[in-house]
C-alpha cells in the first residue's frame, strides 16, 4: 500500500514500544507495573451466539457500589487507555483542539493524541506541582482536556484533591480535568471521585490492571456525570465488553475480591516501603524519586546497570527523565522478585 495514503499525523508516528511490546527474555517481571499476584478465575459461559450487554450491569453496580457513586456515573472501556482515546474522540475536533499533559507523565496521552492528530500543550510536574491556579490556568490556555495522573505515573508524585478541584473551577467553561487514577488504590484517601458532586467537568480514569490484578482483563472505567458521559456513550463501540471480560470482572468486584485486593495493597505497599529503604542506602542509586503508587523511580550512577539487570533476566523499565536516560522505574512485586533487585545491585557494586 502506498504511504501516499496515510495522513501526514499517522506516517510521521512511531511505533509506540509498550512495557510488553519489546521481544524481551526475561524471569523476573518488574516492568509493567503489573501486580504479582494472580488468580484462577472460573468461567462458564454460554448465549455466546448473543451480543453482550453494551454496559454490563453486574459489573456497572458492583464497581459504582466500589468507587461510591451512581450507576449513571460508570462506563466500563477497554482499559482505561481506551477512556483516554475516547476522550479525546469525544471532546477533541482533529487539527484544531489540544490537550495539556504534566511531563514526565503516562505515555498514552501523547499516543492517543498524535493518532488523532491532536494538539499538544506539555506543561511540567513541576509546574503542576509548583504553580498558582491563575498561573496555570493561563498555561493551560485553550487546551480542551487536561491530564492529570495521580498518583503520577512515572514519578509517583501526588496532586492534591484541593488543587485538582480549584483547578476544575478555573476552567469551568473551557476544559475537561481529567484525574488519571490507575494507581489510586495505593494512595485511596487521594481520589478526585468527590469532586463528582460538585464539578461537571471532571472526569476520573480508572483500572483493574493494577491494583485488581487484571492487567490481561483489559477492564478500565470512566467515571464523571452525564455531561461528560452522555457525549462518550454516543461514541464508544456498540459492544464494547466481551461476554467473558463482563464475567470476569463481576467475581474481581465482589466485596471479598475487592477486601483481597485491599490485602495484597498493603503487601505490596509494605513490600515497597522495604526496597526504598534498602535503594536509598546502596552506592549505585543517585536519585530516588519517593512517591505514591506500585512503583519506584530512581536514577543510577550507571545506565550500563540496567542492561545487566536485563541479562540477569530482571525486565524493568528505563526511562528517560529531566534530560537523562539513566532512569529506572522498578515495579512493586513479590519479595522474592524484588531480591532480584537486590541481588543485582549488590552484584555491580
Ligand atoms: C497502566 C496505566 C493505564 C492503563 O490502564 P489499562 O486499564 O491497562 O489500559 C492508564 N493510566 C496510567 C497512568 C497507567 O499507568
Amino acid at each position: 500500500m502506498s504511504n501516499s495514503l496515510l495522513p501526514q499525523n499517522i506516517a510521521s508516528l512511531k511505533a509506540y514500544s509498550s512495557a510488553k511490546s519489546e521481544k524481551l527474555t526475561g524471569s523476573t517481571w518488574l516492568n509493567a507495573n503489573e501486580s504479582p499476584f494472580n488468580k484462577a478465575v472460573e468461567l462458564s459461559l454460554d448465549e455466546l451466539n448473543r451480543y453482550p450487554k453494551p454496559q454490563p450491569e453486574a459489573v456497572i453496580d458492583a464497581y459504582s457500589n466500589y468507587a461510591q457513586l451512581a450507576p449513571t456515573q460508570v462506563l466500563m472501556t477497554r482499559g482505561a487507555d481506551e477512556g483516554i482515546e475516547l476522550l479525546m474522540r469525544t471532546f477533541c475536533e482533529p487539527a484544531k483542539d489540544s490537550i495539556a499533559i504534566f511531563t514526565p507523565t503516562y505515555g498514552m496521552y501523547k499516543v492517543s493524541a498524535d493518532t488523532q492528530n491532536i494538539a499538544i500543550n506539555e506543561l511540567s510536574q513541576a509546574q503542576l506541582q509548583r504553580d498558582q491556579i491563575s498561573e496555570l490556568s493561563e498555561r493551560i490556555g485553550s487546551a480542551k482536556l487536561v491530564f492529570i495522573c495521580n498518583p503520577n505515573n512515572p514519578t509517583g508524585s501526588l496532586t492534591p484533591v484541593d488543587k485538582v478541584a480549584s483547578l476544575a473551577k478555573a476552567l469551568e467553561n473551557s476544559a475537561l480535568i481529567v484525574v488519571d487514577e490507575a494507581y489510586i488504590e495505593f494512595a485511596p484517601e487521594q481520589s478526585a471521585v468527590s469532586l463528582l458532586q460538585d464539578f461537571n467537568n471532571v472526569v476520573v480514569l480508572r483500572t483493574l490492571s493494577k491494583a485488581f490484578a487484571l492487567a490481561g482483563l483489559r477492564t478500565g472505567f470512566l467515571l464523571a456525570n452525564d455531561a461528560v458521559l452522555n457525549p462518550v456513550r454516543k461514541v464508544i463501540a456498540p459492544y464494547p465488553v466481551s461476554t467473558a471480560v463482563a464475567k470476569i470482572a463481576e467475581q474481581a468486584l465482589t466485596p471479598d475480591a475487592v477486601t483481597q485486593m485491599r490485602r495484597q495493597v498493603s503487601i505490596l505497599n509494605s513490600n515497597k516501603s522495604k526496597l526504598e529503604a534498602w535503594l536509598s542506602k546502596s552506592p549505585l542509586v543517585t536519585q530516588l524519586l519517593s512517591g505514591e503508587g506500585n512503583f519506584i523511580t530512581l536514577q543510577l550512577s550507571d545506565k550500563t546497570l540496567i542492561s545487566n539487570a536485563m541479562k540477569a533476566g530482571t525486565i524493568m523499565r528505563p526511562f528517560t527523565l529531566f534530560g537523562e536516560d539513566n532512569w529506572l522505574r522498578i515495579s512493586i512485586g513479590s519479595e522474592q522478585e524484588l531480591e532480584q533487585v537486590k541481588l543485582w545491585l549488590e552484584q555491580s557494586e
